[in-house]
């Protein structure tokens, strides 16, 4: 594959890096993880992914976004 711009799986934007998200598996821009990183259920779901690879549970996908998120992407 031939390397081109990354899209963010969130809100469309071209990025030149994307990183996966903590709240489920899209792959995200600066703005979106910035806006995750913000969120008051952040710090939650980095104590649930971290506890989950603890046990053994490389597959956990997070805790799914937030719900006020999933409006703002979601219900248009
Ligand atoms: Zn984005």
């Amino acid at each position: 594959m031939r390397y081109c711009k990354q899209i963010c799986h969130r809100c469309g934007a071209e990025a030149d890096s994307l990183r996966a998200s903590w709240f489920n598996i899209h792959m995200l821009c600066q703005n979106c993880r910035a806006e995750e990183a913000a969120h008051p259920l952040f710090d939650h779901a980095r104590r649930m992914e971290f506890a989950k690879t603890q046990t053994g549970n490389y597959r956990f996908e997070g805790i799914g976004l937030p719900e006020d998120l999933q409006r703002k992407y979601y219900a248009r």
